[in-house]
Order: structure tokens, then C-alpha cells, then sequence
């Protein structure tokens, strides 16, 4: 939160409570949400608050470096508040993203090793069918 606040401070950009609340859904969530999420979720508190809004305030975010954009396919977009890269694991099912904590993967440095090239990021997704989604559908499971 004071992060948030002194970030923002320092680049120039207001401090406002969306902006605040918005940053704080995912700062309070392991679920990867949408833009759509994030606006049904704060509506209540913020009934003039537009998609517009938690658009351009999550591309300001997204600027400073304070989330991180996935990009799970067909133009769908999910934000984490995780900066730190990760793996994540997206259910084809349900479309549930999870973070899929490896231990001790450097495939950066294999993959500089490999290629020559200075990696300055990296996005990496599983793909397959959740638990909840295998369980209530065991079709899914083979
Ligand atoms: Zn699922
Ligand atoms: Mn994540």
C-alpha cells in the first residue's frame, strides 16, 4: 500500500481511492482476475467508477512495474499483483489461473545460454483442466 501510494507520488501520477481499491483487489487475490472482475468487485464501493477506469489505472500500474499482465490467450488479459515472474497453471475448462510455483527453475539462463540472447523477461503457462473442473467432470481426466 505505501508502495502504491510512493510510486505513484514519485511518477507524477494521483493518488485516488480507485485507484487504491483496485490496486489493493489484487493485491488481495491469488486469482488472477480480468478487468471485468475487478470492476464487479469494486462497483458496490465505487458506483461511478467505469471500466475506463480500472482500464487506464491498470496500464498505469502496469507501467511501474507494480503488476504484471498475463496474457492467457485470444486477447484475454489477467493481472498479479506478483511481480516476481512465475510460472501459472489456466484451467481450459473453467479459465482458472493459478500460479504454478516450480522449485529452482532457471530456464532464463538456459535459455541465454542456448540462444545468446539477454532474456529480459519471461511468461510461461500450463494448460490443462483444474481439480474442480477433473472432479466434477471426469471425462476431463483422461
Ligand atoms: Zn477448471
Ligand atoms: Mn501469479
Amino acid at each position: 500500500m505505501n508502495e502504491l501510494i510512493s510510486v505513484l507520488k514519485k511518477n507524477g501520477y494521483k493518488i485516488t481511492p480507485q485507484r487504491i481499491a483496485i490496486y489493493d483487489v489484487l493485491k488481495d487475490t491469488r486469482e488472477h482476475p480480468c478487468v471485468d472482475s475487478i470492476y464487479n468487485k469494486l462497483h458496490p464501493m465505487f458506483p461511478t467508477m467505469s471500466l475506463a477506469t480500472v482500464y487506464k489505472s491498470l496500464e498505469v500500474f502496469k507501467s511501474l512495474g507494480l503488476i504484471q499482465e498475463l496474457n492467457v490467450g485470444e486477447g484475454s488479459f489477467r493481472y498479479d499483483a506478483n511481480t516476481i515472474q512465475h510460472p501459472h497453471v489456466i484451467c481450459l475448462n473453467c479459465g482458472k489461473v493459478d500460479d504454478a510455483e516450480l522449485d529452482d527453475i532457471d530456464l532464463t539462463e538456459q535459455v541465454e545460454v542456448k540462444t545468446d540472447y539477454k532474456i529480459v523477461k519471461q511468461q510461461i503457462y500450463f494448460y490443462g483442466y483444474c481439480p474442480e473442473c477433473t472432479s466434477k467432470n471426469t471425462s476431463l481426466n483422461k
